[in-house]
Formats: structure tokens, C-alpha cells, sequence
């Protein structure tokens, strides 16, 4: 079975036409570079290919699977001119198994003595979180413990949360030194904000903490939360440019690399 993907694999990428400029990767909105990690591939080199994917983007394994079928790399993707475009998002499926099998994690700075919460594991909250523990800023989210979780998020929510890619993902953030909380909607009023720098609002279901803490600390709100589920490229869009908004807040600057 594994042969034959890497046989399909291999041929996928054999199609790809290594465009300078690539439209495919300026496509994404979540900045995945595919052009990078299929050019790797093209020279055998997987686990490169893997590195270069979860440098672009730690969530990348989410896009692979959440953008299978509406591909905006794939849509741009100039090879479309001359037979059918690349299969990016299999591309991506296939290295995220691999990234299951080493220990590499993307590159961050020293901490700079800010914490920050997130309230929300989503797609917005994960990617809010990345971006700001990149920048040194330390992170804690906090979700909801499953009953309060199905009382408050319909049932796709929960069977998505429960999914193989997405515990990838909640695996790899967790390795990457973020933390994650499980609370009940009563717990949620009883958390300190003492040594709370700011916080995001990933959830419309945390709204309610936000009303009655906003006044002693700076609150930001994912794109998430205001336009309702969206597809995970954009979340990780919305998600960054929120984490950039906090940085800015807190350091004057929006990337300290
Ligand atoms: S646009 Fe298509 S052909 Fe060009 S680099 Fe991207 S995947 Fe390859």
C-alpha cells in the first residue's frame, strides 16, 4: 500500500513544472509554500520536504485535509494548462504521515517575558498560538472539557476535533511548548489574569469571559469568531494577523525576527 503511494506520489511530482514564481504557493492564504516542498521531493529529498512544509505552516496537515477539495494552491496551479493541475493537497497528506515519524519542529525566538490565552483550539486559536510562541511570547489555550463541548459546538465540530489530523496537529503545538487547558464554563470566570499580558477570542463560545474581563486586559478578536466557520486556510490567516495584532500590542512590532 505504501509502495503505491509513493509510486503516485512520486509521479505527481514528476508533473509538477518547478514554476519560478509559483502561482500555487502564492494561491494559499495560509502561506504554505508548496513549491518549496515539492521541489525537495523532486530531488528525493523527503525529509526536507517535510521541514520546508511545517516551516511554512505547523498546521499545514489541517490544510492538507481541510483544502482537499476546494485546493487554492491546486486551483492556481499553471500545470492545469496543459493536462489537470498537481494533486497539492495529496502532496501535503503524504508528508504529514512523515512528519509523525521525526521530531522536527520549526525554529522560535527566546522568550520576551509576555503571556498571552487563547480561548479556542481551533483552527484560528492554533495558528494565533504558533505564531505568537514563535515570537517568544508564551501561550496557554483554553477549551472547553467535551460535555461543555457538546452543548456549545454541533456535532461536526466534535467528530473533527476527535479526528486523526487534527490530534496531529494538538500534538505538534503541544510539542512546540504551548500549552492547553480543559475548562468548564464555570472554571472560565475563575482564571487569573494577574499575569495575563493580553488575550484572543478564538471561539464565539468564550465571548462571555471576554465581556467581563475586557476591561482590565487587552482583548483581540480572531476574524474567526466574527465571520463564522471558515475554511482553515483563511483561520490560519485570521489567526496569524490576530497573533501579529498582539505583538504589535505588546512588543511594537509586529515579528521580532
Ligand atoms: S503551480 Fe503547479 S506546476 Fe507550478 S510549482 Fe506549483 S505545483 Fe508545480
Amino acid at each position: 500500500m505504501q509502495d503505491i503511494l509513493d509510486i503516485t506520489i512520486k509521479e505527481e511530482v514528476s508533473r509538477c513544472l518547478l514554476c519560478y514564481d509559483a502561482p500555487c504557493s502564492k494561491a494559499c492564504p495560509a502561506a504554505n509554500r508548496p513549491d518549496k516542498f515539492i521541489r525537495a521531493l523532486y530531488f528525493q529529498n523527503k525529509r526536507g520536504a517535510a521541514k520546508l512544509m511545517l516551516d511554512a505552516n505547523l498546521l499545514s496537515g489541517i490544510c492538507a485535509q481541510s483544502c482537499a477539495e476546494h485546493a487554492y494552491c491546486q486551483g492556481a496551479c499553471i500545470r492545469k494548462k496543459i493536462d489537470k493541475p498537481v494533486n497539492i493537497p495529496l502532496i501535503q497528506q503524504y508528508l504529514s504521515q512523515l512528519v509523525e515519524q521525526m521530531e522536527y519542529l520549526p525554529e522560535k525566538n527566546e522568550t520576551v517575558g509576555k503571556n498571552v490565552i487563547i480561548f479556542g483550539g481551533n483552527t484560528a486559536g492554533l495558528a494565533a498560538a504558533v505564531y505568537l510562541q514563535q515570537q517568544g511570547i508564551a501561550v496557554t489555550i483554553y477549551h472547553f472539557k467535551t460535555p461543555q463541548i457538546e452543548q456549545n459546538i454541533n456535532l461536526a465540530s466534535l467528530r473533527r476535533a476527535d479526528s486523526k489530523y487534527m490530534q496531529q496537529a494538538y500534538n505538534l503545538v503541544n510539542k512546540f511548548g504551548i500549552e492547553f487547558k480543559q475548562i468548564t464554563m464555570n472554571e472560565i470566570d475563575n482564571i487569573a489574569n494577574d499575569d495575563i499580558d493580553a488575550c484572543i477570542i478564538a471561539s464565539k463560545e468564550y465571548s462571555k469571559w471576554l465581556q467581563k474581563n475586557d476591561k482590565n486586559m487587552a482583548s483581540f478578536v480572531t476574524g474567526e469568531l466574527l465571520t463564522g466557520p471558515d475554511n482553515d486556510a483563511f483561520a490560519v490567516k485570521k489567526g496569524r494577523q490576530t497573533a501579529q495584532a498582539v505583538c504589535k500590542y505588546l512588543l511594537g512590532r509586529e515579528e521580532v525576527v
